[in-house]
C-alpha cells in the first residue's frame, strides 16, 4: 500500500510517517500544496492524508484540482478543531473522510484501512449496462463509446448501481458507500446525485423502485 502524507507541521508529518511505515505502508510526504498536488497528479496512491492548512496552495484547492482531473484515490482530510465549515467544504471538494486534530494515530490507521477496503471493492473492474460502460481502473464512464463527465460523487453513485446492476440498491446503502462514518448521512443528497446522473445517462437507465431504492436496468 502506498500512501501520501501532506502536512506542513514537521512534527506531525514525522509522526504520521512513522505510524504509516509501522503499519506497512510505503510513504511519500509533501509539506506544501504545490508539491502535494504534483505528487497526487503523477503518482498512484492507495490513500492520501491531506492537511487543509498548507503553504503555497491550500488543501481544499489541491483536492478540488485532483478530483477535477479524475484523480479519485481515497483522501482523508485533517481539519482544525472547531472548524466545522472546513468539514463541509472538504466533503464538497471530494474528501472521503476526515479527522479533527488532535486525533489518535490508531484511529487514523483504522480510517485509512476502511477507506482502502471500500475503494478496493471495485478497484479493477469494468461493468457494462446497455450503452453505458464504467471502467473503475481509469475511473471513466462512456455512453456508446463517448466519454461522460461526472463529478466524483456522481461517479461513486453510478459505480455502486452498476456493480449491482439489475438489483435494487437502497438509498441507505448508497449513502453508506459514499460517505464515511462521521459524515452527515442525509439521503436527500442521493436523490440529487441520481437526478443529475439521469440527465447525463440514456433515458430509463436508472429506475426508481418505490419505497426501496434505485436499480440500474440490466440491459438498457
Ligand atoms: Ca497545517
Amino acid at each position: 500500500m502506498r500512501a501520501l502524507v501532506v502536512e506542513d507541521d514537521p512534527v506531525l508529518s514525522g509522526q504520521l510517517q512513522q505510524a504509516l511505515l509501522g503499519a506497512g505502508y510505503v510513504v511519500d510526504t509533501a509539506a506544501d500544496g504545490v508539491d502535494a498536488h504534483y505528487k497526487g497528479d503523477v503518482e498512484d496512491y492507495d490513500v492520501v492524508v491531506l492537511d487543509l492548512g498548507l503553504p503555497l496552495m491550500d488543501g481544499l484547492t489541491v483536492l478540488r484540482q485532483w478530483r477535477a482531473s479524475r484523480r479519485l484515490m481515497p483522501v482523508l482530510i485533517l481539519t482544525a478543531r472547531g472548524n466545522w465549515d472546513e468539514k463541509v467544504s472538504g466533503i464538497d471538494a471530494g474528501a472521503d473522510d476526515y479527522l479533527t486534530k488532535p486525533f489518535h494515530m490508531e484511529e487514523l490507521l483504522a480510517r485509512l484501512r476502511a477507506l482502502i477496503r471500500r475503494s478496493g471493492n471495485h478497484a479493477t473492474a469494468r461493468w457494462t449496462c446497455g450503452a453505458i460502460t464504467l471502467d473503475t481502473r481509469a475511473a471513466r464512464v462512456t455512453v456508446d463509446g463517448q466519454p461522460l463527465t461526472l463529478t466524483a460523487h456522481e461517479y461513486k453513485v453510478l459505480a455502486i448501481l452498476m456493480q449491482h446492476a439489475g438489483q435494487v440498491v437502497s438509498r441507505t446503502e448508497l449513502v453508506e458507500h459514499i460517505y464515511a462514518q462521521d459524515f452527515d448521512r442525509d439521503s436527500n443528497t442521493i436523490d440529487v446525485f441520481i437526478g443529475r446522473l439521469r440527465k447525463k445517462l440514456p433515458d430509463g437507465a436508472i429506475e426508481t423502485v418505490r419505497g426501496l431504492g434505485y436499480r440500474m436496468r440490466d440491459a438498457a
